[in-house]
């Protein structure tokens, strides 16, 4: 049902989408709408296509807008911040094992691409963190954030990780009072894990 009335927003300041955003993320609305999640996982087939049960492709999409909701939130911080880093995770290498010629350093810690395939997704993320002017880091893991963060004096922060470590590290930057984005995994399992490389290109 089409409105009854015309509107034109363009020229409402952003804050006013902000702001929504921080309500719902205050309020914790999303978690409310179990139902519409629910139709959501239904319509897109979401639990066909995964194999997963309702309730855990539930969760997902709970944790997918929660993440949404967030980079709103914090994307006015995030755009003012001059100095940034990216994250990436290891897991989405092409290769695990020492096919992967991306140099480790303990004292970071962190891998660094040697740009070994065209097709990594790392190597991808990589190029495009970097012309971007973002110090890029390949985590082992997310206990690695707070030292590289208090250390390299950053400003903002983007990481790439499977929903549960993006919780993690939320708490993190709460901690430390730096805004960030974040772009979900969309395939997850620790190794040969995936992420939408447009996602990322449109969030840096
Ligand atoms: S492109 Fe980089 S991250 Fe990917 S496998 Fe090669 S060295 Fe490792
Ligand atoms: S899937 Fe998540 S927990 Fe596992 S290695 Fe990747 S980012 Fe870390």
């Amino acid at each position: 049902m089409p409105y009854t009335f015309n509107f034109d927003l363009t020229k409402v300041s952003s804050g006013f989408f902000t702001e929504i955003a921080k309500i719902v993320d205050r309020k914790r609305l999303h978690r409310k709408m179990g139902k519409s999640f629910r139709g959501l996982v239904k319509k897109f087939r979401l639990d066909e296509i995964t194999g997963l049960n309702i309730s855990d492709a539930v969760s997902l999409v709970e944790d997918f807008v929660d993440i949404q909701i967030k980079n709103i939130v914090n994307r006015e911080r995030f755009s003012k911040a001059k100095k940034r880093a990216l994250f990436l995770p290891h897991c989405s290498r092409k290769y695990m094992d020492n096919r992967c010629k991306a140099k480790f350093d303990p004292n970071v810690p962190s891998y660094f691409c040697q740009h070994c395939s065209e097709d990594c997704l790392i190597h991808q993320a990589t190029l495009l963190g970097e012309k971007r002017g973002y110090d890029v880091y390949i985590l082992p893991g997310g206990s690695c954030v707070t030292k590289i963060l208090e250390k390299g004096g950053y400003e903002a922060v983007v990481g790439v990780a499977c929903g549960e470590e993006i919780k993690l590290a939320d708490k993190i930057l709460e901690k430390l009072n730096l805004p960030g984005q974040a772009v979900p995994l969309i395939k997850n399992g620790c190794a040969y894990t995936k992420f939408n490389i447009s996602m990322l290109k449109n969030i840096l």
